[in-house]
């Protein structure tokens, strides 16, 4: 049956001692409890070998917040699959809305990440999700829909079986705004059915579907309460372990 995972999403924040700081009295916090959800952080780059080492992955599992669409070669700057999973790390965010809207990746570039990364076993978290005009005017089904099917349906069930989806409406990330957990279980009860539609039932009761937007710890209950919400991805939350930890629990 499928996992429950609460994740942070650092983006860009805090510096290499800032971040191992957390790591570590984060996995402090986690040492020895009971949880009923797989916890994983999700850092820059630049932390990801020291957080690695520094925590036990087997209570706080490490990713990457992205990693880029070529192997190896002439793309300075860029930080590749293989690179990621030589840290350690065993998770990758792909398509998050900020790396959609700022750096213009594409669902076909995102195609690309997501082979590139479950070559390197990485399991990638693959973001989706409408902006408000697409909640507004009523088109948010055929917006994941879409996003769904031109990044992740050519992978075979095999391959699909190893992906994580986060639905994270745009217009709740980083605002203070949560949809109610009456609509995230509407949406996310669809994306499952659109899975099921191409991959059939059993694929789909095994995906993890994640919650992400302005989720903390007063409203997380509700949201994972849901029968189609298996977690959530964090993100201004998962900064401070004072503030991550009522979510892990609320599980
Ligand atoms: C995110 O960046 O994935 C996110 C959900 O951010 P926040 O929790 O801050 O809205």
């Amino acid at each position: 049956m499928r996992k429950n995972i609460v994740a942070g999403n650092w983006k860009m924040n805090k510096t290499l001692q800032e971040g191992l700081e957390l790591a570590k009295s984060l996995d402090q916090a986690l040492a020895g409890k009971k949880l009923n959800c797989d916890v994983v952080i999700c850092t820059p780059f630049i932390h990801l070998a020291s957080v690695c080492q520094s925590v036990n992955t087997e209570v706080v599992g490490v990713g990457a917040e992205n990693c880029a669409d070529h192997t190896s070669g002439a793309y300075t700057g860029e930080i590749s699959a293989p690179m990621v999973a030589s840290t350690g790390a065993k998770y990758v965010i792909l398509g998050h809305s900020e790396r959609r809207a700022y750096y213009g990746e594409t669902n076909e570039m995102l195609k690309t990440k997501t082979t590139l990364a479950l070559a390197s076993n990485l399991t990638p978290i693959f973001c989706i999700g409408e902006v408000l005009e697409e909640r507004e005017n009523g088109t948010f089904f055929e917006v994941v829909k879409t996003q769904l099917s031109e990044a992740l349906f050519g992978f075979s069930a095999e391959e699909f079986a190893k992906i994580v989806i986060a639905y994270e409406p745009v217009w709740a990330i980083g605002t203070g705004k949560t949809a109610s957990a009456d609509q995230a279980q509407e949406i996310h009860a669809f994306i499952r059915k659109t899975i099921e539609e191409n991959y059939g039932k059993e694929i789909a009761d095994n995906t993890s579907i994640l919650y992400g937007g302005s989720c903390n710890g007063s409203n997380a209950k509700e949201l994972f309460a849901n029968p189609d919400v298996d977690g959530g991805l964090i993100g201004g939350a998962s900064l401070e372990v004072d503030k991550f930890m009522p979510i892990i629990e609320a599980f």
